[in-house]
């Protein structure tokens, strides 16, 4: 396993661990799930709250979900390959290139050394070089989204059991997080879709600034401390839906757009495309066949376990983005009881 990165290592994100985070981690060994709840680096959280003007609607999730910093959470996961596997690590090593010889691929290092192999496995985030050297996938606007975030500290009025999701018709069709990890200090940042960006030329840093500014917030970030700078970092989303193995390559996570649309989560979605790749990769080798139509029963088990609620979530990304108003609408069906209970299903 190669990462250009020396663990432990930041990564641009809401640091939120959804419940399917819990849920994977216990399908691929339940030790891990326990480890994790043992982890004590991680804040519980047990609600999401969406705010919308004056309205509230709280969801309160039945899985186990975290927040967690990535730099924390990335290095326990890493710790679970060093603990529990014979991985060997190659990490300060970055990929610089990989090209088809014969029925093998040479992976080539920024240290200047050459790697062979027979499978090639992209796990390697938005801008993924397996996927544009090897998959030839090109970055498609129309299927990322954008986003910054930033870390305060000297916050007032957030519960650290919840995550609060802002909702301003000023600034739609972007929204805005906050992520509690500890009394005071959050992940804080905001997102849109990369097109609506540039359709309306909006300058998301200075709407980021403006939006904590706003009436909603500027009282619980009066005496905000930015504990970090800014960073922005792209997300592939599921829209994007072109195919995801080829010959003697697979592609995971953010490297195969499995951020969800709606909710901007991808840890879980990597962590289940990991799952299931591990399957086909242990078949093909027992079976000593590589071709894309091996590798492509990948493709047919990660569509047929989250290809639906992805398309389903598709479809309202574009509706809500199309017709921003209908949040308005939306937040009143959903202070309804019965509507609550199938959001919860539905996410
Ligand atoms: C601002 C923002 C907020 C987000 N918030 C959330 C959230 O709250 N919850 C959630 O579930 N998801 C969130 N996401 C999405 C989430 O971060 C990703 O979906 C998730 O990290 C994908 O995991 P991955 O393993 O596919 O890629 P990554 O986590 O990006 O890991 C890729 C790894 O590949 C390595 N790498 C890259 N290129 C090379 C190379 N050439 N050679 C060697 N190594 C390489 C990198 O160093 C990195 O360690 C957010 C994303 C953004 C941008």
């Amino acid at each position: 396993m190669f990462d250009k990165a020396v663990f432990p290592r930041d990564k641009v994100c809401g640091d939120a661990l959804p419940g399917r985070v819990v849920k994977k981690l216990t399908a691929i060994d339940p030790a891990y799930a326990e480890a994790l709840r043992k982890f004590p680096r991680k804040n519980t959280t047990r609600y999401t709250r969406l705010i919308y003007g004056n309205r509230e609607i709280c969801m309160e999730w039945v899985l186990d979900a975290y927040t967690c910093s990535r730099m924390e959470f990335d290095n326990f996961l890493l710790d679970l390959v060093r603990t529990h596997t014979q991985t060997t690590l190659y990490l300060g090593s970055a990929i610089t290139g990989i090209r088809r010889e014969g029925d093998y691929f040479l992976i080539s290092c920024e240290d200047e050394k050459t790697y062979r192999c027979r499978m090639v496995v992209g796990a390697d985030g938005a801008n993924s070089i397996v996927a544009r050297s090897v998959a030839g996938k090109v970055v498609d606007r129309a299927h990322r989204a954008v986003s910054v975030r930033a870390y305060y500290s000297g916050l007032t009025g957030f519960d650290t059991d919840s995550l609060y999701v802002y909702l301003d018709p000023r600034f739609m069709p972007s929204y805005l997080w906050v992520f509690p990890l500890a009394p005071g200090l959050a992940n804080v940042g905001m997102g849109m879709h990369a097109t609506q960006l540039q359709k309306k030329q909006v300058n998301l840093r200075a709407h980021f600034q403006e939006f904590l500014h706003a009436d909603l917030l500027k009282d619980k970030f009066k005496n905000a401390v930015p504990a970090r700078s800014q960073e922005g970092f792209s997300l592939p989303l599921a829209s994007d839906t072109r195919p995801v193995s080829g010959d003697g390559y697979l592609l995971l996570g953010d490297a195969a757009s499995l951020v969800d649309p709606v909710t901007g989560e991808g840890i879980g979605n990597a962590m289940c495309s990991g799952h299931l790749a591990a399957q086909t990769i242990m078949s093909c080798f027992q079976q000593k066949n590589f071709s894309a139509a091996k590798t492509c029963e990948y493709d047919k088990a990660l569509k047929a376990r989250i290809g639906k609620e992805l398309h389903t979530h598709h479809l309202l990304q574009r509706l809500l983005t199309r017709m921003p108003w209908l949040f308005g609408m939306a937040f009143f069906f959903c202070s309804i009881p019965f509507v609550q209970r199938l959001i919860k299903k539905l996410f």
